[in-house]
């Protein structure tokens, strides 16, 4: 079969079929040319919330969504009432953006977050993050499932709940607590891990505490909450 002028075969190549056609045009080799000159050309990375071209898209977010979102380069984090890191306050747009996001699960809006999740948290290489498993039975929340999914190293068999329990939304930080007394079960194990819980939001800490509760009395070792949003200190009132 002829081949095209400028591909000579050497004889030992283990690629016995030419590529070219009688003509001494190679279709499949223009084409391969053409998609990658439609992919440069058309697959610009793009911010996935405002689709605007990202001119650096290590960190998933143009700068315009990063300032709306009020995302720092320092993020969030506390001591209390367990060590946690977080993107920013679950508030304004970065509240609206991950209600969005617990009904869209759209994957490239959750990587973006990570990615600038991720230079904020210390070290986690070879611990086990865990998610927060949700109350309900149906229809849950994956949001933490698929954080860890994306962070690294998820170890969802560690954490189960024992009782399905009450919504938490209307409950103060006490009520949280006795509501959520043995919510959670982790099998005995006796090789005791270095391990994160990871979670959307966090709220009272009273979920976290309760997981830290039954994972320590497993023998592993919390190091601390990862989240998205912590929401801000309640205004008092007056
Ligand atoms: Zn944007």
């Amino acid at each position: 079969m002829p081949i095209a002028p400028w591909w000579r075969c050497c004889g030992r190549c283990p690629r016995r079929r030419a590529e070219g056609n009688a003509s001494g045009e190679s279709t499949s080799a223009k084409l391969r040319a053409l998609i990658e000159i439609g992919q440069t050309l058309l697959i610009q990375p793009v911010c996935p919330l405002c689709r605007h071209t990202l001119h650096d898209a290590g960190l998933g977010l143009c700068p315009a969504c990063r300032d709306n979102l009020q995302l720092s380069s320092t993020g969030c984090r506390g001591l209390h009432p367990l060590p946690w890191w977080a993107l920013g306050n679950y508030d304004g747009a970065l509240r609206c953006c991950l209600l969005k996001l617990k009904r869209t699960h759209c994957e490239r809006v959750l990587n973006a977050l990570l990615n600038n999740l991720k230079p904020l948290l210390p070290e986690t290489d070879g611990e086990g993050l865990v998610p927060i498993p949700s109350w309900k039975r149906r229809r849950g929340n994956l949001l933490p499932l698929q954080m860890a999914a994306g962070l690294g190293d998820v170890q969802r068999d560690l954490l189960q709940r024992s009782q399905a329990g009450i919504g938490q939304h209307h409950l103060n930080r006490r009520q949280r607590l006795i509501n959520l007394k043995g919510a959670f079960q982790s099998p005995p194990s006796n090789q005791p891990q270095k391990l994160w819980l990871v979670d959307d939001i966090l709220t009272t800490g009273a979920t976290a505490l309760a997981a830290q509760t039954a994972l320590t009395k497993a023998g592993h070792h919390v190091r601390g909450l990862i989240c998205l949003a912590r929401t801000p200190n309640p205004r008092p009132r007056r």
